[in-house]
């Protein structure tokens, strides 16, 4: 366990905080627009260049690692993680404007998280390992880590999808060293979990290269770092803009690679007649709705950003009800002043096209950038028509479109951009239309859910959160859940090979006890 050290202010290089020589950034309190204590220092080129070497070079240990002692790591840095709980969530809340107790949640999934990957390293399912010994040939498969991978975190998400969140603790669990470019809007955060993250490289005598931390403004050193030859794959979570131009200078190298962005998403909700046909499951509907529109004033991935909702008596009654609710939020710290005037210009840009109108907005909240939710009202010809009505706007914002019948849904259905969630509201009366809906959500997004909102994202084996292009760059995995491990590993098949020279996992020993399919 460790307790935090005074901030450095600077990037973790191959296990020493290193002061930067390109110029310093502050983080900024976006309650009042300060910024905060202390600057940090960015790393330049050939800082950059010492870390991705280090990790280059720690992977060659650190790739050989058992099961065992892997998963005792990400165990040691959950508990580091927990150790500095209070620092971390103190830290973010003055970095992001999110509530402590939002934060402290946040924290606690996140080590969890990485104590979820340590029992899926010790059970050995991820190896996929299958066997053929004959009769014509002896060949065994199992997966392998790429190598060192670059980290993108986002800012919503200071700790989960951050430091040591779901991209770095997949790739560790795959047996890859990470270079993690910290997020400039949470530079403290960003250091005092990667001091756990060291600490707990120390604790286990890891070449200190398994991690490096590095800051530096994304167009500059992250370009830089995605186009370093020793990165061989890249974990990103953000903003489409930040996503599409990792990807592009990734594919572009001499030697292209991976690049797993998850980046937006408007998440429709498509509710039918049968879920508001009464009055008391319409009101829970739209105060569900309301909740999830503006929960971390709706700076989440997926908040659902476009609900439709039928036209006639039952649909009207539940606008009304939205309408109301809405009116009585208040708006709550976003976390920049740039992320707010982003969500300002997509609020004036939807509100300025034809036939869209305001139903309702909050208040307000105490302090700089925490603008009243708002939420407005369309229809589905108008969405059909103007791709305007179809973008995101992260923040707490969300389109109501008005629907004749459901072969609209489907037209719907087949002409938004992908998703990471689709959600069904309806009741049983509904499920012979919903039936014929389902594939075309299974071709829209990575989760589909009956009920329920899709803000809030379970940690677990089964989950998926990513979806075709523009939710994520890759729609073949997840950023979050166990899965996500398998992004950071590829095949490789062993043909002929003398029982002593066969790895482990694939070896007639099978000392790791890793599950196989055997002659199957
Ligand atoms: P972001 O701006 O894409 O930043 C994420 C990370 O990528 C940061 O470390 C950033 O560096 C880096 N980056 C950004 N552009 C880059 C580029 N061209 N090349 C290399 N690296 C780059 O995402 P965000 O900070 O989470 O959100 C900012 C905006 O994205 C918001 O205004 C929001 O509208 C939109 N957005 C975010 C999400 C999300 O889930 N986070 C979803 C939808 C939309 P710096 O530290 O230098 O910025």
């Amino acid at each position: 366990m460790i307790t935090a050290t005074a901030l450095h202010g600077c990037s973790l290089i191959d296990g020493e905080w290193v002061a930067g020589k390109n110029g310093e950034i502050t983080g900024f309190d976006p309650r009042t627009n300060a910024s905060l204590n202390p600057s940090y220092s960015l790393a330049n080129s050939a800082q950059l260049r010492a870390a991705t070497t280090s990790a280059k070079r720690a992977f060659e240990s650190y790739r050989l690692t058992t099961p065992e002692v892997r998963a005792d790591f990400l165990d040691s840095i959950a508990d580091n993680i927990d150790a500095l709980s209070g620092e971390i969530v103190q830290r973010a809340s003055l970095e992001t404007g999110l509530g402590t107790t939002r934060l402290t949640g946040e924290v606690a999934r996140t080590s969890n998280q990485l104590r979820l990957f340590a029992e899926t390293v010790r059970s050995g399912q991820f190896h996929r390992v299958r066997i053929e010994r004959g009769p014509r040939i002896d060949l065994r498969q199992r997966q392998v880590p790429l190598g060192p991978v670059a980290v993108f975190g986002a800012s919503n998400f200071p700790v989960a999808f951050s430091t040591a969140g779901g991209d770095t603790a997949s790739a560790l669990a795959a047996g890859c060293p990470v270079v993690f470019k910290a997020h400039n809007a949470h530079p403290g955060t960003a250091e005092l979990v990667g001091q756990a993250v060291r600490g707990a490289v120390e604790k286990h005598e890891f070449d200190a290269g398994v991690f490096n931390l590095v800051y530096g403004r994304g167009v500059e050193i992250g370009q830089e770092l995605a186009a370093d030859p020793n990165i061989t794959a890249i974990g990103f979570t953000g903003s489409r803009q930040g996503g599409l131009a990792l990807s592009q200078t990734a594919f572009s190298r001499p030697v292209p690679v991976p690049v797993f962005a998850e980046m937006s998403a408007t998440n429709p909700v498509f509710v039918f007649p049968g879920a508001l046909a009464d009055l008391d499951a319409s009101s829970s509907l739209a105060e569900a709705f309301t909740a999830s529109v503006t929960g971390s004033s709706g700076q989440l991935c997926t908040k659902p950003g476009l609900v439709f909702i039928p036209r006639g008596v039952v649909g009207d009654a539940f606008v009304a009800l939205v309408a109301a609710k809405f009116k009585e939020t208040t708006g709550q710290t976003m976390l920049t002043q740039g992320i707010a005037q982003a969500w300002q210009r997509g609020v004036d840009n939807l509100a300025a096209q034809p036939s869209v109108k305001i139903l309702a907005q909050g208040t307000p909240g105490d302090g700089e950038n925490a603008p009243g939710p708002v939420v407005f009202e369309s229809d589905v010809q108008a969405l059909l028509n103007n791709v305007v009505l179809q973008e995101e706007i992260f923040g707490a914002a969300s389109l109501v479109v008005r629907y004749d019948s459901p072969d609209q849904l489907h037209q719907v259905a087949n002409s938004l951009e992908g998703q990471l969630t689709a959600t069904i509201h309806a009741s049983q009366d509904d499920f012979q239309e919903v039936s014929k809906l389902i594939p075309l959500l299974e071709d829209l997004a990575g989760r589909v859910l009956y009920g329920g909102w899709p803000t809030g994202v379970e940690v677990g084996h089964t989950v998926i959160h990513g979806g075709p292009y523009p939710a994520t760059s890759n729609a073949q995995s997840t950023s979050v859940g166990t899965l996500a491990i398998e992004r950071f590993m590829r095949p490789v098949s062993y043909q002929t090979f003398p029982a002593e020279l066969l790895p482990d996992p694939v070896s007639e020993a099978n000392k790791w006890a890793v599950p196989r399919e055997i002659d199957r």
